[in-house]
């Protein structure tokens, strides 16, 4: 789960890390209150999307007036905002962070994120701060330090300082900088957060650190021991598609091509749409019905994927253990006539009562194609969208 800038500033403060004063606006009227509340003599509009690259994207100006931060922020509230990470329809502005303006003296990059490979918790720092940090890793992979932390020491003086000699950090801003390293250490542990990134990480003119950006992402299966972190949630900027999956319990995921799939179980899931492309084809979606479907359930799994205008055809690939067959077939009747299905529908079904789930679909009279292997499925939805 993701939350907004302004909602994880206020989380990096209650641990102590040190941020810009700021207050969130929904209306220009009350960007203007927050910008009179703070006090100049320079502010920051930012927009509030579940994206980064704002800056890049015109979603952060500064403003040396009130009525330039009443002007700029008519301009960014209700903009389609385009970043890198919003893909190319863009994300609609509904919410402001209006802050006071830093003395930038030096940008670094700061994160703390669970890094897979070594199966640690990393740190990882950049003099290069408030840049695209993928670009950095590429062009200049000497410009980024990352250390792994003990969960039982927590991070070390020595690696604060291996840190802050990576960046360059000025001796007499190394202790503060270690300081928000641990900090930021600790707020992650104790949020449950999967990334908490601070890209740019202010040093100030006279030597102090400053957190300008907040990014977090938390770990959704611990979601449940923080109600406080849960209430943060900002549903206009979750995908619909997903959201309403969600609400049937479904494990939906959108993706850019035409053939919606579904499929029961994460893995056979993942491997229909190794399938779907390794046949030439694209997969519009990630959905896994679950063990336990029912006709509801799939029928509303149909609905989802439909909604999509890019989908061309759907592939349905089942793996009958537990689920029977039958069940499955009868679901899947059921929701062709509910959504009186238009797209071609090809058909893969093994396992328990295989033989009576493929003659409900032959009763059926609806124009399913049935397919024997997954191969034979990709091959057939494949042929059946060009
Ligand atoms: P994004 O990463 O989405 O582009 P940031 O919050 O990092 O958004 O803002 C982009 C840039 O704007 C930062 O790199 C920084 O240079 C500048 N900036 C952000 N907040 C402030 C602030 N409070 N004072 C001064 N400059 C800021
Ligand atoms: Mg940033």
């Amino acid at each position: 789960m993701k939350i907004h800038e302004y909602q994880g500033k206020e989380i990096l403060r209650s641990f102590g890390v040190p941020v810009p004063r700021g207050i969130p606006a929904f209306t220009v009227q009350e960007a203007v209150e927050a910008a009179q509340k703070l006090g100049g003599p320079v502010w920051v509009v930012k927009a509030q999307i579940h994206a980064g690259g704002r800056g890049k994207g015109g979603g952060v100006k500064v403003a040396k007036t009130l009525d330039e931060v009443k002007t700029l922020a008519g301009q960014i509230l209700g903009m389609q905002l385009k970043t890198h990470q919003t893909g190319p329809e863009g994300q609609k502005v509904r919410r402001l962070y209006i802050e006071e303006g830093a003395d930038i003296q030096k940008e670094y990059y700061l994160s703390v994120l669970t890094d897979r490979a070594s199966q640690k918790v990393a740190i990882i720092a950049s003099s290069e701060g408030g840049m695209n940090i993928e670009e950095v890793a590429h062009s200049h992979p000497e410009k980024i330090v990352k250390v792994f932390v003990d969960p039982l020491t927590g991070l070390t003086d020595a690696q604060g300082q291996e840190l802050a000699k990576g960046v360059n950090m000025p001796e007499g801003s190394v202790p503060q900088f270690i300081d928000v390293c641990k900090k930021l250490y600790k707020c992650y542990m104790d949020t449950d957060a999967s990334l908490v990134e601070i890209n740019p990480l202010n040093r100030d003119s006279k030597g102090n650190i400053i957190a300008l950006d907040a990014k977090f992402n938390f770990d959704s299966n611990a979601l449940f021991r923080h109600p406080e972190i849960v209430a943060l949630r900002d549903l206009d900027e979750e995908d619909p598609a997903e959201l309403e999956a969600s609400k049937f319990d479904l494990s939906y995921i959108s993706l850019d091509g035409n053939i919606g799939c579904m499929v029961n179980g994460a893995g056979l899931a993942m491997a229909t749409m190794d399938t779907i492309k390794l046949f030439g084809g694209e997969p519009a979606n990630f959905l896994d019905v679950g063990g336990g479907a029912t006709t509801e359930k799939v029928t509303e799994a149909f609905k989802i994927m439909l909604k999509n205008p890019k989908v061309k055809g759907i592939l349905v690939n089942i793996f009958g253990g537990i689920m029977r067959c039958d069940t499955i077939a009868t679901g899947v009747v059921a929701a062709c006539k509910a959504v009186n299905l238009q797209v071609p529908l090809v058909v893969r079904m093994k396992g328990t009562f295989e033989e009576e789930g493929k003659k409900i679909l032959a009763d059926s009279k609806l124009p399913i194609i049935s397919a024997d292997t997954m191969a034979d499925a990709a091959t057939k939805i494949v042929a059946a969208v060009k």
